[in-house]
């Protein structure tokens, strides 16, 4: 399809939306969703109006990461209003069930939940909703990736090699569909010391990029394994609003500015 043009057979639309970008990752905690968010964030400083929806329905950490956990307010009965933070616009299926809920959503119920969350919620208007899908190449991946409309998806990985195989068959998944990939983010590429400051490559360092040249899609950008971003992750503040002039949020920032 010429670009920004639907799909055919692409069902969901999402209203008052520009362009959704999908954050993915063949496997889960390799930084995909604090990558999603401080994306959001970094397209934000760009000057865009920017949203995040939290499709990770088996784990959704959009509360965790922006500090945000009411459940959403009703319009006409059935239209959410997205919750607000950080001058994002933000839905999560974990605004609307416990956070003890066990996840057993499965299959067409999994579908079910991020629909409505695209369709039944009163967005924008944005210029870009950034998605932080479900990890892994499954049965619930593949239809989102399918049925909605996606502009584009951005793939995570580490760079050890068993990731980077995950990594390989996320690519695979978007490119099946006809879902431009947008690049590669190679997330903790390398160890900063909070006491000397000097540079340990744990997983190995580059196996990202590698990849990307090897697949011939974009690499756009490496983040560092930081304390600074767990630690401020997990207390609700996202590195690029808890410290946005460090090497780390800078490093969100280039990849903001490459997608
Ligand atoms: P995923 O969405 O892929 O499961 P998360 O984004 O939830 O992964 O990250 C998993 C854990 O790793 C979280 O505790 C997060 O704070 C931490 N983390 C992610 N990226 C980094 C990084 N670059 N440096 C330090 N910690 C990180």
């Amino acid at each position: 399809p010429a670009p920004g043009a639907p799909a055919p057979g692409r069902a969901i639309e999402v209203p008052g939306v520009k362009s959704i970008i999908a954050v993915a990752s063949g496997k889960g905690g390799v930084g995909k969703s604090t990558l999603s968010i401080n994306l959001a964030l970094g397209l934000r400083d760009l000057g865009l109006k920017v949203g995040l929806l939290d499709a990770d329905i088996y784990g959704p950490s959009v509360p965790r990461l922006s500090g945000v956990a009411q459940k959403p307010e009703l319009v006409d009965g059935k239209t959410m209003l997205p919750l607000e933070n950080f001058g994002l616009q933000l839905m999560s299926i974990g605004f609307l069930v416990e956070e003890e809920t066990p996840m057993i959503w499965r299959g067409p119920m999994v579908m079910s939940a991020i629909s409505q969350m695209l369709r039944e919620v009163k967005w924008g208007p944005l210029d870009v909703l950034v998605v932080d899908m479900p990890p892994g190449t499954g049965d619930a991946q593949l239809t989102m990736a399918q049925q909605v409309n996606l502009t584009g998806a951005v793939i995570v990985s580490t760079p050890q090699d068993l990731a980077l195989i995950d990594a390989r068959r996320g690519v695979a998944m978007f490119q099946r569909v006809n879902v431009p990939i947008l690049g590669v983010v190679e997330n903790m590429a390398y160890f900063v010391c909070p006491h000397c400051g000097g540079r340990s490559e744990i997983f190995g360092h580059g196996g990202a990029h590698q990849e990307a040249d090897k697949l011939g899609v974009p690499f756009l950008g490496e983040i560092p394994l930081h304390m600074r971003i767990r630690e401020m992750s997990d207390a609700g503040l996202p590195v690029l609003v808890a410290d946005p002039q460090s090497a780390e949020a800078g490093a969100y920032r280039a990849v903001a500015r490459e997608v």
